[in-house]
């Protein structure tokens, strides 16, 4: 087995908990122990809270490093995050950091963006997202001063989507009928078979106004035009907590959590995949690794792609009900083409986040969710975390990422041939809008395609963000927390319910501590 991985900062080590509980009247007996599959946030969010409910803990991950799309490439004195960078829940990780007894504070410093972010329209004008009350009615002034009434309306129903969207369902692990109907009186509440942009339609005219508060379902691989209008939640997320930059990266808020492990004694063992879960008679028994190893364990929770892990991870004659056919079935989010790049110049006028929208909208995702065709043209997310922290570049240079959406690997696009060409696209797209001579100043460059996103991540398809969080798709028609297959065997993370995007995902974590007993309670059945 591959070495445990330690973080370099690593305070004092609280003693690793007993290898058995403590007897109730007598005989004491050994702790459970429960194996996660991959260290992604809903991998460790699952190791922390199963380790905090009395279980022995260990987490097997496939890379170097942990974090899965949180993983951190360093290059040429560059930091780069691989994936997410707005942190909008900040709550949910210092539910995790309370849970063991920690402030999140003396961890990671976490700074607030303002404004959230911009985005930049096609004819160049622009829209400055934020929480604040006075700016946000004089952007919209500026557009439409019609549309104010409309957006006054549409940020109370984004309210009460986020009350009972995500305070009240979003922790609910959906693994019986009755848990879904329970949900159903509040799911007519928000009208939740509205998509997301029909929603905002209904409140607001001017078609900029429309993507203005429409896009952020694209942050959680949802096509606004297909989403559950429930997701109009992010919106009153990001008010209510604000947008977050962890300083030194969204790395630091990994490197966090597995020193909150580490502290509780629970080993990370990097480099080292699974291969196979291992099952007699109905009960998931432990895991296989890829050297051949097997690891004996009481339950097992796979923090991969579910699609994936029930697709190589779990022999055929398992699966009565995740056929092969049925994960085929399943419709699939968007994919991603990422270009890390670092420049020897700065670009002050370059915010922290910026959406750099191109000339389509409903045409542009049509092709990309329905159609799954590459476009020629394409809508940018462009990330300069050098705006608010100088530590992740070398000085006088700046750090940046900017991603695509693109099909995934159902476009049948030949990325090892098309990703020079496309990164190529994109950089003059920037240049010719927001980052003029940008070629002449590059001195680091690396790109992540669908392709990596199957072969790296272990992502079905190449999806990014796992299944379409379409809305028959979601809670109880999304994988369950507890396999529907096998015993023992549970789920976490963006395929699982609520679905993809960090908050997603630490809410993943927490309905599956519903549907596992505590230790003292556990009987292998
Ligand atoms: C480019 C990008 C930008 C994003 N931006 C944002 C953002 O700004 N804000 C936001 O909230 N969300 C964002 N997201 C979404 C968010 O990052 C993800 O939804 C979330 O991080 C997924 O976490 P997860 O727990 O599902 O696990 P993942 O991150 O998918 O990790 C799963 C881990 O399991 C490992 N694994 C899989 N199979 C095996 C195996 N067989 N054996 C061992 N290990 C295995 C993988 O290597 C991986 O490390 C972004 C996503 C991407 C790709």
């Amino acid at each position: 087995m591959q070495s445990y991985f330690t973080p370099a900062d690593q305070s004092p080590r609280q003693p690793a908990l007993p290898g058995h509980l403590p007897a109730a009247g007598g005989v004491a007996r050994p702790r459970p122990k429960a194996v996660v599959i991959g260290s992604g946030f809903g991998g460790l969010a699952a190791a922390i809270r199963l380790s905090c409910k009395g279980y022995q803990v260990e987490v097997f991950e496939k890379l170097d490093a942990p974090g899965g799309r949180a993983y951190v490439w360093r290059q040429d004195g560059f930091t780069f995050d691989a994936g997410p960078t707005i942190v909008t829940a900040p709550n949910m990780f210092e539910e995790l950091w309370a849970l063991c007894g920690r402030r999140l504070q003396d961890d990671v410093t976490l700074l607030p963006i303002n404004p959230f972010y911009r985005i930049r329209f096609d004819d160049g004008t622009h829209f400055d997202y934020s929480s604040d009350p006075v700016a946000m009615r004089a952007q919209i002034a500026a557009i439409a001063p019609a549309d104010l009434a409309g957006y006054d309306r549409f940020v109370k129903e984004a309210e009460v989507c986020y009350r009972l969207g995500f305070e009240k369902l979003g922790s609910v692990a959906y693994d019986t009928l009755g848990s879904l109907l329970k949900a159903v009186p509040q799911l007519l509440r928000m009208r939740g078979w509205r998509s997301l942009h029909t929603m905002v339609a209904s409140h607001m005219k001017h078609p900029k106004l429309r993507m203005a508060f429409s896009l952020q379902s694209l942050l959680i691989g949802g096509n606004p035009f297909s989403v559950t209008c429930v997701y109009s939640l992010i919106n009153a997320l990001e008010r209510r907590y604000g947008v977050h930059w962890a300083m030194g990266g969204t790395g630091s808020l990994v490197q966090g959590m597995v020193k909150l492990l580490a502290a509780r004694g629970v080993p990370v063992h990097l480099n080292t995949e699974v291969r196979r879960i291992t099952i007699d008679d109905g009960r998931a028994r432990g895991v296989e690794l890829a050297n051949g190893e097997r690891v004996r364990a009481d339950l097992v929770v796979s923090n991969g792609d579910t699609a994936w892990t029930y697709r190589h991870l779990v022999e055929r004659q398992h699966r009565p009900y995740w056929t092969d056919a049925r994960i085929e079935r399943k419709a699939y989010s968007m994919s991603l083409f990422v270009w890390y790049f670092g420049t020897k110049q700065q670009y002050p006028d370059v915010p922290h986040h910026l959406m750099v929208l191109g000339p389509r909208y409903e045409g542009l995702l049509k092709d990309i969710f329905k159609h799954h065709h590459l476009p020629e043209d394409f809508s940018l997310y462009l990330h300069r975390p050098t705006a608010s922290d100088p530590s992740m570049a070398p000085a006088g240079h700046d750090a940046f990422y900017v991603l695509a959406p693109v099909p995934h690997l159902d476009s049948g696009t030949d990325w090892e041939s098309k990703a020079e060409p496309f990164r190529l696209a994109v950089q003059q797209r920037l240049e010719t809008t927001v980052m003029p001579g940008l070629g002449e100043h590059i001195v680091s460059s690396r790109v992540t395609t669908p392709q990596d996103f199957q072969d790296r991540l272990l992502s079905y398809k190449g999806a990014a963000f796992g299944m379409e969080p379409l809305l028959v798709q979601s809670a109880y028609f999304r994988p369950h927390n507890a396999s529907e297959d096998v015993r023992g065997l549970f789920m976490v993370g963006a395929s699982t319910h609520p679905g993809a995007g960090v908050p997603g995902v630490l809410m993943s974590a927490k309905a599956l501590e519903t549907v596992v007993p505590h230790a003292h309670k556990f009987v292998c059945n």
